[in-house]
């Protein structure tokens, strides 16, 4: 998997974590304990991809954590390699 599909992959499903986190404002007579559930779960999902992108966003040259901003054409800050294509 490129590092642009992970990126990709763990956007997706922080957005994912977030909406279901606000699934329940979208109507109005859930009760404040759905909310409750809800956002833990979307905070879950989401705060799950951010570990899985700590730990599969990796300079493919020196195994160092590459930063999350940017998409595939990224330098990793430890070597200086490009570490986007490969
Ligand atoms: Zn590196």
């Amino acid at each position: 998997m490129s590092i642009l599909s992970k990126r990709v992959v763990t956007l997706t499903v922080i957005l994912a974590g977030l909406l279901v986190a606000a699934f329940p404002t979208f109507f109005p007579d859930s009760t404040d304990e759905t909310v409750r559930i809800f956002v833990v779960i979307g905070c879950l999902v989401s705060f799950g991809a951010l570990v899985w992108s700590w730990i599969v966003l990796r300079c493919p040259h020196c195994g160092a954590m590459l930063p999350l901003r940017g998409w595939a054409d990224v330098y990793c800050p430890n070597c200086g390699k490009k570490a986007g294509k490969r």
